[in-house]
């Protein structure tokens, strides 16, 4: 991946520059390659530069003598090109400026620090985190389904994402990864493995290698649990969880599960079932997610998850912001 001083010269250097990269990436048309018609009189529109405020930005303008309207560059893509609620197209910030908080964005700076390196917002930062959040979500949702096997079986857990009760007042963990919740993290996984379990915030997961997926849920419940079993892994697969008794029917619902007793074993003897991966990937998660999420509204935590989620799936990545404006296409062409 570029440096961000390789990424300033190459793609932010001006709005030129970049409207080039993301037409290269296939992110935006060029109307000499696709044609791209004027609204007003159907005619194919060319490449112009405008003059705004002494510097040249990329547009398209109909050639056609008295018409001659203007097209704005991104048009065609709704994640640089967005409209809001009165479907007025906002674009307050420059393709330079939407591509850095995207660098940004990938580098998992956070946002106090990429107030001050880009001069934007907290709450400009906060949205845009918000939007790049989205491209994680849909992302992960279009994965296909699981396939456990004997030598690669998809392990299922839940955990509960939150610190002490008491300071746990509909807010996520207030974030100090202090003495204090070394303490917390403790307790979470005492109450989970050895009965006694406390009420959520819960996520569910399952996971097999990379493929990780994390849902927020009320409940861990057999009615709450297994349609998301049921939709994520394929008929016949090879899971293993703890014995929590919501898993007690998986295999009447065509799975090959297994348990592991936590009170114990942590690795089966007899039968090798163990759930250690998804039981470290809880703690790097948890301890990722609620230092990001320090003080954010609890239904902001699904998007979190996503966010991980897709991380682990492009962990191998030798170029994430390539992959990710990649995705981005994806999602939002
Ligand atoms: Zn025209």
């Amino acid at each position: 991946m570029w440096t961000h001083a390789e990424f300033v010269r190459n793609v932010i250097y001006n709005e030129e520059t970049a409207v080039a990269y993301l037409r290269e990436k296939n992110l935006l048309d060029d109307p000499e390659v696709v044609a791209i018609n004027c609204d007003k009189c159907g005619s194919v529109m060319k490449n112009k530069r405008r003059k705004v405020k002494g510097s040249f930005v990329p547009v398209m303008r109909c050639p056609v003598k008295g018409c001659q309207t203007f097209k704005s560059a991104r048009t065609g893509n709704s994640f640089f090109h967005y409209s809001d609620l009165n479907n007025k197209t906002n674009c307050k910030l420059s393709l330079c400026q939407i591509l850095d908080i995207v660098y940004f964005f990938v580098c998992e700076t956070p946002i106090k620090y990429a107030e001050v390196i880009t001069g934007r917002s907290h709450s400009t930062l906060v949205d845009w985190y918000n939007m790049c959040r989205e491209v994680c979500t849909k992302i992960v949702q279009q994965k296909g389904q699981m396939v456990g096997t004997t030598t690669e079986p998809i392990q299922i857990d839940e955990a509960r994402f939150a610190g002490r009760r008491k300071y746990n007042r509909g807010r996520l963990l207030q974030g100090n990864l202090g003495p204090e919740s070394t303490d917390s993290e403790a307790e979470i996984e005492n109450n989970r493995n050895h009965g006694n379990r406390i009420d959520g915030p819960w996520v569910f997961g399952l996971k097999k290698g990379l493929d990780c997926r994390y849902f927020f849920v009320d409940r861990r419940d057999r009615n709450t649990l297994l349609p998301i079993i049921i939709r994520e892994c394929a008929q016949g697969s090879v899971i293993h969880s703890d014995e929590w008794p919501a898993y007690g029917t998986l295999n009447s619902h065509g799975f090959l599960h297994s348990t592991v007793n936590h009170q114990r074993h942590y690795v089966d003897p007899n039968t090798g079932t163990h759930t250690q991966s998804i039981e470290r990937s809880w703690l790097d998660a948890k301890i990722k997610i609620l230092l990001t999420m320090r003080g954010t509204a609890i239904h902001m935590l699904q998007s979190h998850l996503d966010e991980y989620c897709y991380r682990m799936m492009r962990k191998e990545s030798v170029d994430l912001y390539s992959d990710f404006l990649n995705d981005i296409r994806e999602v939002y062409r």
